[in-house]
């Protein structure tokens, strides 16, 4: 196996016994990422200089034995998050020169460990999306089939890990955006629960439902990340104050005595075959594990997508309204006036998709329809959130598909908007429910794409859902497998 294979894990382990170097390795991921850019498109921005810089640091901080549990990791994130003196373009030409004067608390805890960031991951333009084709950057492509959609919105953070150009990713998770292109590209990914992880920095989408999470390898990888960035930040007022428990240490507890809940509603006909059989298989392993498996009803499920796309929408128009031309960003130099510059500047910046949701989004807030649409959505959000919290005094965790299809093809779906929401019904829910989710690879397609299961845990439970799918990995090899690019 080559270094770029190794997971998060293995990479430390040499690192700490001075194997090889973070210098080494930094290398061995740049080549990596140079040879397969062209194929995937996950990277927006590389920083190499900077990496190798940082990867020196490390490289003495670990012969000074004074090592972070991070120290001279290679890393990426989504091109969200904000990074001192690297642009931060969120995959709209309207911020593609736009450079943060400061880091992101994410961004920043990880470089306090003296993780390497290796740069700025591809994603759909303002996280708007569910395939990565919205990206002002160009589609990333999926590493298992070049055809393919990787998903989204965070798919340079799913495609490079599943690329083997960096062991581990940030990324961002509104309405699915880690756990479904973590599904589609065959990698683990974890939603914590809202508040878990502080957003100070990330450019916010739909900030009642936006939180950070690591894609990696697997379940331990993703525990190891999650311990790096979880906790309360006093810039982030959304950000919980709790202890945070020793992820790692909970992994190897064992299922005895567990309940897993299956929601009726999510089970449903539609459902890829493929999809329907590994999902099942994974019932049985479960059942083999000593699990108990009960049936539990989400009865709100239906109206999910809808409601999800009026607070979603609403909450973009109003933090998107910030992109003016005026203090960042790109400005229409042309313009005549000042309403004018703000017309052509966000005419001209914003993609068509951006556009869409701002427009749905003004709708649903403006004076005569925000009863009809915008409160009213929140009022189903409550009940949603109410169906999980009941479903919960059930079963410990719940068991359900990712996406109802392994990655569709590139185009498929950017004709028909309703056919691209659609295919978040499984994750959306997560969201509006504020609690944690994870996808981990459960099986593959007859095409060849890999298939992933999602499990979801009660509100700051992480430690139970990274357990419970720490348990499936240790029964199954799915996760060991590899794109053959
Ligand atoms: N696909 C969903 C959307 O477009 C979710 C995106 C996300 O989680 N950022 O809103």
């Amino acid at each position: 196996m080559s270094l770029t294979e190794l997971s998060l894990h293995d990479l430390q382990q040499q690192l700490q016994t001075r194997a090889v170097s973070s210098v080494e390795l930094t290398r061995a991921f740049l080549s990596r990422i140079a040879a397969t850019q062209g194929q995937v498109n996950a990277f927006i921005t590389l920083c190499e200089d900077q990496a190798l810089a940082a990867a020196e640091a490390a490289d003495r901080r670990l012969a000074a034995g004074d090592a972070a549990p991070l120290t001279g990791l290679p890393l990426a994130v989504k091109d969200i998050f904000n990074t001192a003196g690297v642009r931060t373009t969120c995959a709209s030409k309207i911020l593609a020169d736009y450079v943060a004067p400061y880091d992101a608390t994410a961004v920043a805890r990880l470089k306090d460990q003296g993780a390497v960031l290796l740069g700025k991951l591809n994603m759909d333009e303002f996280a708007m999306g569910s395939s990565n084709e919205t990206s002002a950057f160009g589609a990333v492509k999926n590493p298992w089939n070049p055809a393919c959609v990787a998903g989204g919105s965070s798919g340079g953070s799913a495609a490079a890990v599943a690329a083997c150009q960096v062991p581990a990713s940030l990324g961002t998770d509104t309405g699915g955006s880690i756990r479904q292109p973590a599904s589609h590209c065959g990698v683990v990914g974890l939603k914590p629960t809202y508040g878990r992880v502080s957003r100070y920095g990330v450019i916010a989408y739909a900030s009642s439902l936006d939180q950070v999470g690591p894609l990696a390898r697997n379940v331990a990888d993703c525990a190891l990340l999650l311990q790096a960035v979880a906790g309360h930040d006093p810039l982030d007022s959304t950000s919980v104050d709790l202890a945070v428990p020793d992820y790692l240490a909970a992994l190897g507890e064992g299922l005895a005595g567990l309940r897993i809940g299956l929601p009726r509603e999510y089970f449903i006909a539609g459902l890829d075959a493929d999809v329907q059989k590994a999902v099942a298989a994974a019932i049985d392993v479960y059942r083999g594990l000593g699990a108990e498996v009960v049936e539990v009803s989400l009865p709100h499920t239906e109206y999910a997508v809808a409601c999800y796309y009026l607070i979603a929408t609403a909450e973009a128009s109003s933090n998107l309204a910030r992109y003016d031309g005026v203090r960042y960003g790109l400005r229409a130099e042309a313009a005549q006036g000042l309403l004018d510059m703000y017309m052509q500047s966000r005419g001209q910046g914003f993609g068509a998709e951006v556009k869409r949701r701002i427009m749905l989004g003004t709708y649903a807030l403006s004076s005569g329809y925000y009863d009809a649409y915008y409160l009213k959505a929140q009022k189903v959000r409550t009940l949603i959130r109410r169906d999980f919290l009941r479903a919960f005094d059930q079963c410990d965790v719940l068991l359900t598909p990712v996406a109802p299809t392994p990655a569709f093809r590139l185009g498929e779906k950017t004709a028909d908007p309703l056919q691209m929401y659609l295919s978040d019904i499984f994750t959306i829910p997560v969201n509006l429910a504020g609690t944690c989710g994870l996808a981990l690879p459960c099986g593959m397609s007859g095409a060849g794409l890999p298939i992933g299961l999602q499990l979801v845990g009660k509100p700051f439970d992480e430690a139970t859902l990274l357990r419970v799918a720490h348990a499936f990995e240790q029964a199954t090899d799915w996760h060991r497998k590899t794109a053959p690019l």
